[in-house]
């Protein structure tokens, strides 16, 4: 019977170099990050990799260093901050903004001028 431990783990066949087949186990990679608002995968975040070895890459390698960078994707990060600015300046009125960009909005409208 499989170790209990190995059952939640990914089987590899590998040839050995005595020509027989062995089972391998590996930990099965970590998915991509992916936009709050939309669900884009997102560029510049590491994937595939566990949070230990995400702990050892230097601070700019794990997310973007822009507002939002890690959470949005650049066209909704876009969006956000150009409906924060109408919103501040009177434009627009916070209830018109989309309910998914809402809190993000909020949270914008204190970075924007
Ligand atoms: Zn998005």
């Amino acid at each position: 019977m499989v170790s209990p431990i190995k059952r939640r783990l990914k089987k590899v066949i590998r040839r050995t170099p005595g020509g027989r087949l062995a089972i391998h186990f590996r930990k099965e990679k970590t998915g991509k990050h992916v936009c709050a608002i939309c669900g884009k995968p997102l560029h510049g975040v590491p994937h595939g990799k566990r949070p230990s070895q995400v702990r050892k890459l230097a601070k700019t390698e794990r997310r973007p260093e822009r507002v939002f960078g890690g959470v949005l994707c650049p066209e909704c990060t876009r969006r956000v901050i150009e409906e924060a600015f109408y919103v501040k300046r009177g434009v627009k009125d916070i209830s018109e903004i989309d309910m998914r960009d809402r809190k993000y909005v909020e949270m914008a409208m204190k970075v924007v001028g």
